[in-house]
């Protein structure tokens, strides 16, 4: 079987092979349920190791870890570049902020799940009250392949940081970026299989929702998150979903351009537009509407694709994303859109042109479908209303940009999405200290910050009776007077207003 860059050889095993070249990067086992069983059940025995560390001797060994990763950087980055294609630069560009990650959440997971004291309220003042995050045990986390760094590093080192162990099933186009980052941390933490790394197609991370791991962290596209929910329904374990985006950027009238533009550019074309949170729609006011299209024109001219050492974008990584590339431009093409940049021709057998669509109906595809491809559509609108309007019309909500110098704040917080950026894109993925992920159907849950690390733990409440109190309600040698006394106090506390 061949699914593009993956292709299974004769002993169970499959290939990565480099988009650009077709070379094989590596060959891996495609493992079956009994593997993934197996995995699962050292990972349980490394999992009371790891969680008896405590916090410090967790962030230790997280550190030793990231001092490994940060140094051989470079490495990393060529393998990266191997298996997706995306140049070199490009692919430090998301090592450096997952190294930044880690960094954050082995210093913060004490203060954020740590044991913090409650208040008791009145009924039960008697009582000190605690609550801390105990880990959840196993984490099952299976990632994609457009940023196989870190997009898995967001789940995978809170995951660890939280106390739990990890079983990590990569996108079968990146095997060989994951191996690199279990490696790495088994030379950092040899004592125990604290993080493994299980490979195979759609049908062993299928397994990997069924062996029984206490929470799967999904990446990928909606329609797959619909099948691990599926699978997971039946042990009812519970999932978090890091779905697909169509994010939008909006630019009012007091804009500056020029950055919205550059902006636009970088958001929409970057890594070949197969980010999730790429810009992919503009709704632009109107005017400076003409002003900002000029300018995106002119700066996409410079966008090139290409394996070599000074290209901007590389390969389509997975090439049945292609056909949908392909498909989205000729319908917009098809029903009245013009092509600024790019077009019919821009698709290739491995790269894209960079495409930028006016005129789109805003039912089209290219509008309403993610594209994941170097491709912008850009609409007039008469004003700001109509901005978040047709930009919240959509069934995704990851994230979105917002151009303006006196309004950022209030279209920031109108946008329906998870993270919105005002005058840049995409900076809040460099924020460690802010939760990333969508509504509607790029999915639910939170990687990152302290929400991040909280999706990995369970609140644990632990009340201590410090002394016996007068009106004590958990005993049978309650008295009538006792019950009597607590009804009037709520009354008095919470009866008045009418
Ligand atoms: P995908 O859904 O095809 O695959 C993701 C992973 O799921 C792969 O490891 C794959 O082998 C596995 N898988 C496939 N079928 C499965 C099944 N039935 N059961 C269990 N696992 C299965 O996605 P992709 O093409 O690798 O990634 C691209 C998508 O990911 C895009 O939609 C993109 O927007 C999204 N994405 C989202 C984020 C985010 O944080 N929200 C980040 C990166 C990518």
């Amino acid at each position: 079987m061949t699914t593009a860059q993956a292709r299974t050889t004769d002993s169970g095993a499959f290939d990565s092979l480099n988009p650009a070249t077709d070379e094989v990067v590596g060959t891996f086992p495609i493992h079956t349920a009994e593997d993934v069983a197996a995995a699962v059940a050292r990972a349980r025995e490394a999992a009371g190791w790891w969680a008896d560390l405590g916090f410090a001797g967790r962030a230790e060994r997280l550190r030793r870890w990231n001092g490994v990763v940060t140094r051989r950087a470079n490495q990393l980055a060529e393998v990266v570049h191997a298996e997706t294609g995306k140049p070199h630069a490009d692919a430090m560009l998301e090592i450096i902020p997952a190294i930044a990650h880690t960094a954050w959440a082995a210093k913060n997971a004490r203060k954020v799940l740590g044991e913090q004291r409650r208040s008791p309220g009145l009924l039960m003042f008697n009582q000190a009250v605690t609550v801390e995050y105990q880990p959840l045990g196993v984490i099952g986390i299976i990632g994609p392949w457009n940023y196989p760094v870190l997009t898995p590093m967001g789940s995978i080192a809170y995951a660890l940081a939280a106390g739990n162990a990890v079983v990590y099933k990569p996108s079968e186009y990146t095997p060989a970026v994951g191996q690199w980052l279990v490696d790495a941390f088994a030379e950092a933490v040899p004592e125990q299989p604290v993080f493994q790394q299980v490979t195979g197609f759609g049908a062993t991370g299928a397994a990997l929702c069924r062996a029984g791991v206490d929470k799967i962290a999904f990446t990928g596209s909606p329609a797959t998150g619909k099948k691990i929910m599926a699978a997971c329904a039946e042990t009812l374990t519970p999932v978090l979903i890091e779905a697909g985006g169509k994010d939008a950027l909006i630019v009012d009238a007091d804009a500056d351009v020029d950055a919205a533009a550059d902006a636009a550019v970088w958001g929409a074309m970057s890594n070949a537009g197969q980010t999730c949170a790429g810009i992919e729609r503009a709704y632009v006011h109107e005017r400076v509407y003409d002003d900002f299209v000029a300018k995106v024109v002119e700066k996409s001219a410079t966008v090139r694709p290409g394996f070599d050492a000074d290209a901007s974008i590389g390969p389509i990584t997975m090439p049945a994303q292609l056909d949908i590339i392909r498909r989205h431009i000729a319908d917009a093409l098809a029903r009245g859109a013009r092509a600024v940049v790019g077009g019919a021709d821009a698709v290739g057998d491995r790269y894209v042109q960079p495409t930028v669509l006016v005129d789109v109906p805003e039912d089209a595809e290219a509008v309403r479908e993610e594209t994941f491809g170097p491709t912008l559509t850009i609409a007039k609108v008469h004003d700001m209303d109509e901005a978040i309007a047709k930009a919240n019309d959509s069934k995704y909500g990851l994230g979105g940009s917002v151009f303006s110098r006196a309004n950022g704040m209030s279209l920031a917080r109108r946008l329906r999405s998870g993270m919105t950026s005002i005058n840049s894109v995409i900076s809040f993925v460099g924020v460690p200290s802010v939760p990333f992920g969508g509504v509607g159907d790029s999915g639910f849950g939170r990687i990152h910050g302290p929400e991040g690390l909280r999706e990995f733990g369970h609140p644990k409440a632990i009340t201590r009776q410090r002394f016996r109190a007068p009106l004590t309600l958990t005993t049978f040698t309650r008295t009538k007077k006792v019950d009597a006394q607590v009804a009037k106090l709520i009354t008095l506390l919470h009866g008045k207003r009418r």
